[in-house]
């Protein structure tokens, strides 16, 4: 029988309808059965030549050595299951010079030895990225197992992964956690210590939507410059501003692989370290006068955290209330307040970001702060003093660009998101992929749609 009579034969009974509601290409209906439990299988025929090409030589065989059956998993279609069963056929290659023996019909939707159907792998894969909150999830509603979600997922996000990054004008650099810290207790000393300490470094796009461009990990600067460095040199050319916390590591890693960059103090970590400073003030002081931690009958105490929320957002009468309780307890009452003063100096500073202020308006500002902080009699907030001064061109340059680390907050918070879902990740690989690719939907999306455009 030449193959194609026998073609026709196998796709005689196709019934069209079911066909196009299968929309499967390269195979065809036969028939449709209702099993008791109201799964629908679907007998399936082999409707296109090309499926008796050896996988090898590539040549159309004639030859049938007999028929397998295959159960590919498909996409859920309607409330009850759906089965396929696809009759196909072995054939014998007959190309003298090609070493396969003989091979079973395989067609670009349904691959040879897969289980699924190549859409089926698809939509798990875009589930994991877009959809479902992790592996498990997708998988379980596809009915696969988690390797084979996984490795969907890994199929449907590399090509975008791994694309040129798109032009930054804004890098940000931030650190995260990675996982929680380690203790261990010593065995000789009976003292608690850190075994285990480990951090990320992501890379941003800070006021672009490239969102997380890439991962480092750890946060020394030799391996954010490596990072760096490997990019292509017009990608680093395009970038004028890079923003990053108060890092040593991550101002030596800007200043030796991005040297043209303006380096920007993110204000943010600055009036966190303001806080950190301001509670560093009460906690010794209450030591000094009282010789103790604080307790809750201490004024400084009770109105702790008030002293840390924004002068801006407290009600005339909260603050006088926490103003005059810590002034009528006299020491430490007294220097706690100075320092919140001097925090809220710097506040005042650093709320002229963004808002194209006057040279002369940051001068003034920047005095105040300074006069006020020379005369504190807290070390710690001479010191707060000291950083400001040392790192003034970066936070100068905060104040006037209003860049931020802003958005890099953001994606920590995806980050730990993704995290939490997955109930922590022990593959470094996994866990950065995953991450990249929820602080990148934006960026993907867009590109997608540029992509689909005709012309
Ligand atoms: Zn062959």
């Amino acid at each position: 029988m030449s193959q194609g009579t026998q073609l026709e034969v196998e796709v005689q009974h196709v019934d069209v309808g079911a066909n196009r509601l299968l929309g499967l290409d390269g195979v065809a209906v036969a028939h449709v059965a209702l099993e008791e439990d109201r799964a629908r299988v679907v007998h399936l025929a082999t409707a296109q030549e090309a499926a008796a090409a050896c996988p090898k030589c590539g040549v159309l065989s004639t030859s049938v050595k007999g028929h397998a059956v295959t159960r590919p998993r498909d996409l859920p279609y309607g409330e009850d299951p759906v089965h396929l069963l696809w009759r196909k056929r072995r054939w014998r290659c007959r190309e003298a010079a090609c070493p396969r023996g003989s091979f079973t019909e395989s067609l670009p939707s349904i691959p040879a030895r897969s289980r699924l159907t190549t859409r089926l792998r698809a939509a798990c894969g875009a589930g994991v990225a877009e959809d479902f909150k992790d592996v498990q999830a997708a998988a379980r509603y596809h009915g696969v197992s988690w390797p084979v979600a996984h490795a969907a997922f890994i199929d449907h996000v590399s090509p975008a992964l791994a694309a040129p990054l798109p032009p930054v004008c804004v890098l940000g650099i931030d650190e995260t956690r990675r996982g929680k810290i380690k203790w261990a207790q010593d065995v000789n000393t009976g003292r608690w210590q850190v075994v285990a300490d480990r951090w990320l470094t992501g890379i941003v796009d800070a006021a672009g939507t490239g969102g997380l461009l890439g991962h480092v990990n750890g946060r020394a600067s030799a391996e954010v410059i490596a990072w760096l460095e490997a990019q292509p040199a017009p990608w680093r050319e395009g970038i004028s501003h890079v923003t990053i916390d108060l890092s040593a590591s991550y101002l030596t890693a800007v200043t030796e692989a991005l040297p043209d960059a303006v380096v920007v103090a993110d204000r943010y970590h600055l009036v966190q370290l303001a806080n950190q400073t301001l509670t560093e003030v009460r906690q010794r002081a209450t030591r000094d006068v009282r010789g103790r931690r604080g307790r809750k009958k201490d004024p400084e105490w009770a109105k702790r955290r008030r002293l840390l929320t924004g002068f801006e957002n407290l009600s005339e009468e909260s603050f006088m209330k926490m103003w005059n309780k810590l002034v009528d307890a006299g020491d430490p009452g007294q220097e706690i307040l100075y320092a919140y003063t001097v925090k809220e100096r710097l506040r005042e500073l650093l709320a002229l970001s963004g808002t194209n202020p006057d040279r002369s308006v940051i001068s003034h500002r920047l005095w105040l702060f300074y006069d006020q902080a020379a005369h504190s009699r807290s070390p710690e907030i001479h010191r707060l003093a000291a950083t400001i001064e040392s790192w003034w061109p970066a936070v100068e340059a905060a104040i006037i660009t209003g860049y931020s680390n802003a958005r890099s907050e953001g994606y920590n918070r995806l980050a730990k998101h993704q995290g939490r879902n997955a109930f922590g990740f022990r593959n470094t690989a996994n866990q950065q992929r995953r991450i990249r690719c929820s602080c990148t939907r934006q960026h993907r999306r867009a590109t997608a749609k540029k992509t689909e455009l005709p012309g």
